[in-house]
């Protein structure tokens, strides 16, 4: 996905959206359905429907919806990676992560057995982490090159390479911000409900 806004990527190009759009879309070969929508919050690439949503209208000449219309042509070109694909499958594993600390407190067991299920918890989480994070760099990387040989002017693509930069770091700094809440998490479950249980047995 690509999030909207930017006031500063105000310049024209020679081409429009829309020329840009069947351009790479004859380039990449890949058999998805644009869809024009100033209302959308953000560009969307529906792997499922092949249908890939852009927030401008075809007739904008701005760089950023340039870029936005590169990087989701992106994701369509490179595919879903291997988690998302089975994110059906995947995504019922999310409660059961937080619900085993739950019975392994409750049946008090020792604490290194929370430690070795918070590990394992970690390895999943930080692959799912890696994934949207690498997949999201593909796609910008990929709108990058493309708009580099179209553009007008250098300080185009620098602009372009510097926000590309920023997003990377501040999703660098996301992960473990986000790593942090999920582990102190599952610890928080396990060690409420081993202090419940011990409370329980106390009293009786
Ligand atoms: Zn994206």
């Amino acid at each position: 996905m690509c999030k909207n806004p930017e006031n500063s990527y105000n310049s024209e190009e020679d081409f429009t959206c829309g020329e840009f759009v069947q351009e790479l879309l004859r380039e990449t070969k890949c058999g998805y359905e644009v869809v024009y929508d100033p209302q959308s919050v953000k560009g969307l690439c529906h792997y499922k429907k092949k249908e890939i949503i852009l927030t401008y209208l075809p007739e904008t000449r701005t760089l950023w919806p340039l870029f936005q219309a590169g990087h989701e042509i992106g994701h369509a070109y490179y595919g879903p990676d291997f988690l998302f694909r089975y994110r059906a499958l995947l995504l019922p594993v999310i409660p059961v992560l937080f619900l085993v600390p739950v019975c392994l407190g409750l049946t008090n067991q020792p604490t290194i057995h929370a430690f070795l299920f918070t590990i394992c918890a970690c390895v999943f989480f930080l692959l799912g982490c890696y994934e949207i994070f690498s997949s999201e760099v593909k796609a910008s990387l990929f709108a990058l090159e493309k708009l580099k040989s179209r553009v007008k002017t250098q300080k185009a693509v620098d602009k372009l390479t510097k926000r590309l930069k920023l997003d990377i770091w501040y999703n660098a700094l996301e992960i473990p911000a986000w790593f942090t809440v999920f582990t102190s998490s599952l610890w928080f479950f396990y060690l409420a409900a081993r202090y419940f249980s011990q409370k329980a047995g106390g009293a009786l």
